[in-house]
């Protein structure tokens, strides 16, 4: 079938070679997730042991193709039991892919959300935040500035990071993707002491600074008015209503998450 050309008695066709590539794109994929680990010793010599029966077969060797023909046979069983705990991440990991994602409706909040919902209740409360939300590169400095935390986001840890009398309270969180990577970090400041005719107080000031310095996204919560603004690229949005927030940091988080298969490798990877 629409044969693209013939090596000595063999053809190729269009169909084998999409075949092969998916066979290559699969074995690197693999061979660069699981490599540094024991699981890639594992797998190269489970090929190791295949390419010498192929070979032992093909060179009429009859004991040895007997024995490790014995080990190629099993070596499917073998396979699942050694890689069991890789193959389980994995096939979590798929029914928690992005791409699967947009058929099957979660109900699971997404950061955007969670962040939303405590910017407001802080607000509520009149007790001031600070969060930045790394979009691209991380800011290795400014989290180590501060005390790593390396949690999961949720609503109610950012509302006790920021209860006033918490030891965490004063400066900035630092989070990226969903992780809240530290506390108590110390920002650059914003060189002027207002914004568009406006006095800026610190807390203003050092969220408006590392917007301008990295590629970021700073939600601030006022003590004093309760009210929410965020700065981007050295400008900041005051006064911002929940729909604006949620809107602005689904878009910006979208930039973060990583789509399909390397998001898919990603993860393993981050999991080990
Ligand atoms: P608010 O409207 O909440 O009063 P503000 O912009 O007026 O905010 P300040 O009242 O000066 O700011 O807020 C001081 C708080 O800002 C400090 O308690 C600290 O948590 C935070 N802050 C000050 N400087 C920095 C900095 N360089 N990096 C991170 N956070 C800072
Ligand atoms: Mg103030």
């Amino acid at each position: 079938m629409f044969d693209l050309f013939q090596i000595g008695f063999l053809p190729v066709s269009f169909v084998d070679v999409i075949d092969i590539i998916l066979v290559t794109v699969i074995i690197y994929k693999l061979y660069s997730t699981i490599r540094g680990t024991i699981a890639a010793q594992i797998f190269i010599g489970l090929i190791l042991v295949l390419l010498l029966s192929f070979i032992a077969q093909a060179a009429d060797f009859k004991a040895l193709g007997w024995l490790l023909k014995l080990i190629s046979d099993i070596w499917v069983i073998a396979f699942i039991i050694l890689f069991q705990p890789e193959i389980r991440r994995l096939l979590i990991l798929l029914g928690r892919n992005p791409i699967l994602k947009m058929f099957i409706k979660g109900e699971e909040k997404n950061v955007a959300d969670v962040l939303t919902d405590a910017a407001f209740e802080l607000a509520q409360n009149q007790h001031g935040a600070l969060i930045v939300v790394i979009k691209s590169a991380g800011i290795k400095a400014v989290v180590e500035s501060g005390e790593i935390i390396n949690a999961k986001v949720t609503k109610n840890l950012i509302r006790s990071i920021f209860f006033p009398r918490s030891p965490l309270h004063d400066g900035a969180v630092i989070i990226k993707n969903d992780i809240i990577e530290a506390a108590r970090c110390t920002l650059p400041l914003y060189a002027e002491s207002s914004f568009d005719g406006i006095q800026l107080g610190m807390r203003h000031r050092a969220g408006l600074g590392i917007s301008e310095q990295a590629d970021v996204i700073s939600i601030i919560v006022s003590e004093e008015t309760g009210g929410i603004s965020i700065a981007e690229d050295g400008k900041l949005y005051r006064g911002l209503s929940k729909d604006k927030l949620r809107i602005k940091l689904e878009k910006t988080l979208k930039i973060n998450k990583e789509k399909g298969w390397k998001g898919l490798f990603e993860q393993i990877r981050k999991k080990k």
